[in-house]
């Protein structure tokens, strides 16, 4: 049986009550994993804020007792130390366990280049956090000890315009081929309610990585409604 992620991506959206809103909306209606028969414990729900929203959003979750991961959308490629304004992975390891590294807007607006993602992929591994890597094509190299990796073609980032289903699939078989190792293919880019089981049917899909959708809780819950009836 395969996990099926559904990551929301807040970007630089929500302050803490929006953000606390939307966790006290999203979070009792989660599928509760105790709830769940053996077998069926594959949904991973991860939230990412920003990081001055982080430490909130973590301790409304622990209070409610919800299954939800957080995580951050990106992190430093420097250890601790002399580096202002970086958000080192030793640190945020107390907050977060998963990361969004190399999104194309960091990648677009920040000049991350494919060895700043490998290097900010070895810091999160070594902190113990999750690196979710995002490539734009299946041509992007992807960090070797990475096994969650978001395909998000720039053609259909926020823009309703998805790839089709089958596509996404063809490029998700294409970068297994490639690494030739066990790894994890999400779909991002305009997946909303109305699309997402096309995708989630896909053989090599595991999930999704979601921006705009995610920021209603509504349509979140909606489309995690539908993972959980796949899975
Ligand atoms: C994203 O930015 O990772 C993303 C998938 O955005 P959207 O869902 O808005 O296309």
């Amino acid at each position: 049986m395969k996990n099926i992620w559904i990551i929301a991506n807040w970007k630089s959206n929500k302050n803490i009550a929006e953000a606390l809103e939307w966790i006290s909306l999203v979070g009792p209606k989660l599928p509760r994993k105790d709830n769940l028969p053996a077998g069926r414990q594959g949904l991973k729900v991860v939230v990412c804020p920003t990081f001055s929203v982080i430490e909130e959003v973590k301790k409304a979750i622990q209070v409610g007792n919800f299954p939800l991961m957080v995580g951050s959308q990106d992190l430093s490629p420097f250890d601790e130390g002399a580096y202002t304004g970086e958000e080192a992975a030793a640190i945020l390891n107390d907050l977060v366990e998963l990361s969004i590294l190399g999104h194309s807007e960091r990648r677009q607006n920040f000049g991350e280049s494919d060895e700043m993602v490998e290097r900010k992929t070895a810091q999160a591994i070594a902190a113990n956090i999750i690196p979710l890597v995002c490539v734009q094509g299946q041509d992007i190299p992807i960090p070797s000890e990475c096994n969650l990796v978001a395909y998000e073609p720039i053609f259909a980032i926020g823009t309703g315009n998805p790839d089709t289903p089958e596509n996404a699939e063809s490029v998700a078989k294409k970068i297994k081929e490639k690494v030739g190792q066990e790894i994890e293919i999400l779909y991002g880019g305009s997946v909303n309610s109305e699309n997402c089981k096309k995708f989630l049917e896909q053989e090599d899909i595991s999930g999704f990585l979601i921006g705009k959708a995610s920021l209603d809780g509504e349509e979140f819950v909606k489309i995690i409604d539908c993972a959980n009836s796949l899975i």
